[in-house]
Formats: structure tokens, C-alpha cells, sequence
């Protein structure tokens, strides 16, 4: 999930949408696997009052949606917010947090400045305009859309760190042999890269053919009895960062079969800044990184949807 303040040029859906147009795109199927995931968490209540607000004010059916409708509600508002994104480009911010490699726990305020914000403001605030009843009941709907994105854009390790390197956007890699191609519309842009991999492929070749609904029923049967304790745990947003920024650190880079050196924070706006040395790099990445990053994808998932539903039936008790 496209993570994540230095301008993110390529988070989630829209780095896939212009750079390779036919894939399906924390893409289309990661974020729908969270809702499906979530909703089968809902209490009764909190789901009914979920369905009634999106039924009653849908999204702006002008805006041009990406991914296919799913015929679910909850499933299809989750990818709405990377389509909100380009006509309102104020909310590119919230989709991450630039946490640098190296950096230490107790920072992560200062990785969220205002007035852009970060993930973490992004999900509190949208929160309270949840909460509150005075909000102008189409502001309320689209809060409810931009949390269930958002929960689960947290949980895609690449949302949540970088290394001058727009979190990892900026990284080509060859993915069992697809070799990284720049992008006709922005140079030093390649696709794939490590953030689009973490978003899309990684994933798709866990669960071939699969729909996001198959993927939601093998993560309830697989992770049963964890999810019940991640829903008991309080919603801490900030923990949940430094959670994903931990797997990032660990497998996303670390499993790396040509280590990247931690470079010293600097302020990046585009791949075309970096990809140089970036593409010499020549990550060759097949089976051995698939088998450490899949069970870190599966559970991010799950855990995702697990906390999305205890933080809307906390809403709607
Ligand atoms: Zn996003």
C-alpha cells in the first residue's frame, strides 16, 4: 500500500494506473481483501450504519474509478481514496509517512509536519469527522472512505519508510525476470519497483486468479485465532507505522539480495533525482524474496481488516 512529508510521487493504485495501465491494480485487490476481511468483523450494528452511510452518499460518480466494482460497499469504497487523490491533490500526503531508514522510534511526530500531514493526521482527523454528527452527512461519507483506505495503506510496509527513494518507488527492480522498464510520461521512473511490487505483484503471485473475496476467506481460516487478539488491542495508529516501518526495514530492504546502504535523510521529489545509481543497483528478485515477503503481506492483511473492523464497530457500538 502506496504508503506515505515529502511529496510521494507514486503511492499505491495511481504509480500502477500510468505506469503500466492494464494491470490490476496495496493495488485494487490488497485494500479490497482488507474490507472483505474487516467485514467479516463488523458487529451487526456498526455495519449496518457502515452500509447506510455509503449507501445513502455515494462517492462523486464523476470521478473515474480504477479498480472494477466489486458489488461490495465496503470493498469498494476502500479503493476510492488513490481516485480522490488526483482531483484533489492536497490528499496525496495522507496516503503514508516518510519515515527514514534509521530513524528512531520516538520521532515519528516530526516525519508528519503540517499543514500537508501524514497518515497518522490523515486517519485522526478523518476520525473525528467521523464522530461528529454536525458534519454534513456527504464530508461523514467520504471520511468513511478515506479511513477504510487508509487502514489499510498503514499496513503496506513501504507506506511507512523511504530512503531518498520515495518509499522504494524509486528502487527498479527485475521481478522473476520482468526487468524494470522507465516510464514514457516520467523520467527515472521504472516499473516494477519496489513500492509497486509490495503494492500489486507480490500479492498476485501469492494468489493467482484468486478474487479479493478467495483471498479474504483463506486469511480468516489462516490467521482465526490472531485475529480476535488484534481486535482486542487498542486502535494506536502510530504503533501501527512503526510496526509496518519495522517489516519494511527487515524484509522489504533487508531481504535485499543487494543490500541498500541507509542514506542520510535528504528531501527527494522525483525518481529522476536518484534512478542512476538506483538502477545500477540490479535488484534480481525471484523466489527466495517472494518466500520472505509473502507471509508478511498475508498478515498485514488480515491484520489490517481485523483492526478496520474493531476501530468502525468502536465507532458504532
Ligand atoms: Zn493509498
Amino acid at each position: 500500500m502506496r504508503l506515505l512529508g515529502s511529496s510521494r510521487l507514486l503511492p499505491l493504485c495511481i504509480a500502477v494506473l500510468w505506469l503500466a495501465p492494464s494491470a490490476d491494480a496495496w493495488g485494487c485487490k490488497g485494500h479490497e481483501v482488507v474490507a472483505l476481511v474487516a467485514e467479516q468483523h463488523l458487529d451487526p450494528h456498526a455495519k449496518a450504519v457502515a452500509f447506510g452511510i455509503l449507501g445513502d452518499w455515494p462517492a462523486n460518480g464523476n470521478l473515474p474509478r480504477y479498480c472494477h466494482a466489486t458489488g461490495d460497499p465496503l470493498a469498494d469504497a476502500s479503493t476510492w481514496a488513490d481516485d480522490e487523490r488526483q482531483v484533489r491533490p492536497e490528499t496525496a500526503a495522507w496516503h503514508y509517512i516518510d519515515l527514514p531508514r534509521g530513524a528512531p522510534e520516538a520521532d515519528l511526530a516530526k516525519y508528519c509536519p503540517p499543514p500537508e500531514g501524514c497518515i497518522l493526521s490523515a486517519l485522526t482527523e478523518q476520525l473525528r469527522i467521523l464522530r461528529d454528527a454536525s458534519t454534513a452527512p456527504a464530508a461523514r461519507a467520504d471520511a468513511l472512505r478515506f479511513v477504510i483506505h487508509f487502514v489499510g495503506d498503514i499496513h503496506q510496509p513501504l507506506h511507512t519508510i523511504t530512503n531518498n527513494d520515495l518509499g522504494g518507488n524509486c528502487v527498479p527492480v527485475t521481478f522473476f525476470g520482468q526487468r524494470p522498464e522507465e516510464s514514457a510520461i516520467r523520467r527515472g521512473s521504472f516499473h516494477p519497483n519496489l513500492h509497486s511490487i509490495w503494492d500489486t505483484d507480490i500479492l498476485e503471485r501469492m494468489s493467482p486468479g484468486q478474487s479479493p473475496s478467495d483471498v479474504a476467506k483463506d486469511l480468516e481460516t489462516k490467521f482465526r485465532s490472531r485475529i480476535s487478539r488484534w481486535q482486542a488491542q487498542p486502535a494506536a495508529f502510530a504503533a501501527w507505522a512503526w510496526e509496518s516501518h519495522e517489516l519494511a526495514e527487515r524484509v522489504a530492504y533487508g531481504q535485499l539480495p543487494h543490500p541498500i546502504p541507509i542514506e542520510r535523510p535528504r528531501r527527494v521529489t522525483t525518481c529522476a533525482e536518484v534512478a542512476g545509481p538506483m538502477l545500477r543497483l540490479d535488484e534480481n528478485l525471484a523466489e527466495p524474496y517472494q518466500n520472505a515477503a509473502a507471509p508478511v503481506v498475508d498478515e498485514q492483511l488480515a491484520k489490517g481488516g481485523a483492526r478496520l473492523a474493531a476501530l468502525l464497530n468502536s465507532l458504532w457500538p
